[in-house]
């Protein structure tokens, strides 16, 4: 149901279309007939940090179970609701899978507490924001090309990568790129739809997953879910079509309530955005850049969701057991950064080396323990001190 009658490439006007993208940093001869944000997708595939996101925890410790969440099948949900809105908007789809599968290469071991920890270890040494490592990562850490370090990606799939920067930071990118991905953080502008889209398909992802796999872990109950008006509504509404299933155990009834959630956020979305972009009608993919944000939940909706994502917050990413984890994280990555930052040669070639540098140590270093899956930091962890901080059985 695209507002905006498709053009011949079926998107819509304001879509971001690949044959006008603004282009790479490096100059490359076009891989037709694959579009521009095609090969951005196929590039991120293969890189080593998104087949790192296998072993990285989203909110459980990767080997605290095998049926949770983790980084890679989180970014696969990302990618299957923001693809899904996306065709819906006639809005171009090999861009939204891209964002949405590179969202998160950034991101440290052992979730947002690992990204806290070493936030903390960095205050000194001009920070750390994962957003931005994302950006960097696929800027700069990547080797895989002979001209050039980072995977090259278009301005677009960049721009929507870098969800998120402070101002100083935004600062220091425009000096190095003027007018570039971070202008729109000391501008005040928006990205485009594509990379609006994935940010709203991040929370929609998580906040439904995280509900199923906090029931899994047991750290949440039905009964504690009664209190969110917006999962009861549809856990009442699968009992009332099937009310055999209060009375069968297992998991299908939780199952059904939260595909129907998913599918109301998605509907929700597809419509409150076609209906802002019906009445903003930007004349294309610039004009979406200068206007309010265009893609959002209605505001019931967003307000419900808001109210999950509380919920959420007190009872599962506070609960005791998952702070007992995250605690013992967060001394994993403490130790490991003042470990590297007084012994750089314990790290890997590429990091030993640009770690040599005292002046560059501690961006090596926390290049080189944000990359690191949980299993790879634990490993190190305890080769280093010999003490098993979270006992993984790898
Ligand atoms: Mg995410």
């Amino acid at each position: 149901m695209p507002a905006e009658p498709a053009a011949g490439n079926g998107l819509a006007r304001w879509a971001s279309d690949p044959a006008r993208t603004r282009g790479r940093r490096h100059s490359e001869a076009s891989a037709a007939p694959r579009s521009e944000h095609q090969r951005d997708r196929d590039r991120i595939v293969h890189s080593q940090a998104f087949r790192r996101l296998v072993y990285k925890t989203q909110v459980f410790v990767n080997h605290e179970g095998d049926l949770f969440r983790t980084r890679l099948t989180h970014s696969l949900e990302v990618s299957q609701l923001g693809r899904s809105m996306a065709r819906a908007l006639a809005l171009c789809e090999d861009l939204v899978e891209a964002i949405a599968l590179a969202h998160d290469l950034g991101h440290t071991p052992f979730g947002h507490a690992g990204q806290d920890a070493l936030a903390e270890c960095m205050r000194e040494h001009g920070g750390f924001e994962h957003n931005l490592q994302s950006l960097r990562v696929v800027d700069s850490l990547e080797q895989r090309y002979p001209a050039f370090d980072g995977l090259n990606l278009t301005f677009e799939a960049r721009e929507g990568i870098l969800k998120h920067c402070s101002r100083t930071n935004a600062q220091a990118i425009e000096r190095r790129e003027p007018g570039g991905v971070a202008r729109r953080f000391i501008t005040g502008g928006q990205p485009s739809l594509e990379a609006q889209l994935v940010n709203l398909a991040d929370e929609i992802a998580y906040s439904a997953h995280d509900v199923d796999d906090g029931v899994r872990a047991g750290l949440l109950t039905l009964e504690q879910l009664h209190e969110v008006p917006l999962v009861r509504g549809f856990l009442e509404a699968t009992l009332a079509d099937h009310p055999d299933l209060a009375q069968r155990p297992g998991r299908r009834l939780l199952a059904e309530a939260m595909r129907r959630l998913l599918a109301a956020q998605v509907n929700d979305v597809t419509a409150r955005s076609a209906a802002l972009l019906a009445q903003a009608s930007p004349a294309d993919a610039d004009a979406v850049r200068a206007a309010p944000p265009l893609v959002s939940l209605s505001a019931s909706m967003g307000q419900q969701a808001g109210a999950l994502r509380q919920f959420l917050f007190r009872a599962l990413y506070r609960h005791p057991q998952v702070m007992h984890t995250t605690g013992r994280a967060c001394e994993v990555v403490r130790e490991l950064f003042a470990l590297y930052l007084s012994r750089p040669q314990e790290m890997a070639p590429g990091f030993a080396e640009a770690g040599a540098h005292i002046g560059q140590r501690p961006r090596a270093v926390a290049d080189y323990v944000a990359g690191m899956t949980d299993r790879f930091a634990l490993r190190e962890h305890r080769r280093l001190t010999g003490r098993d901080l979270l006992a993984a059985g790898v």
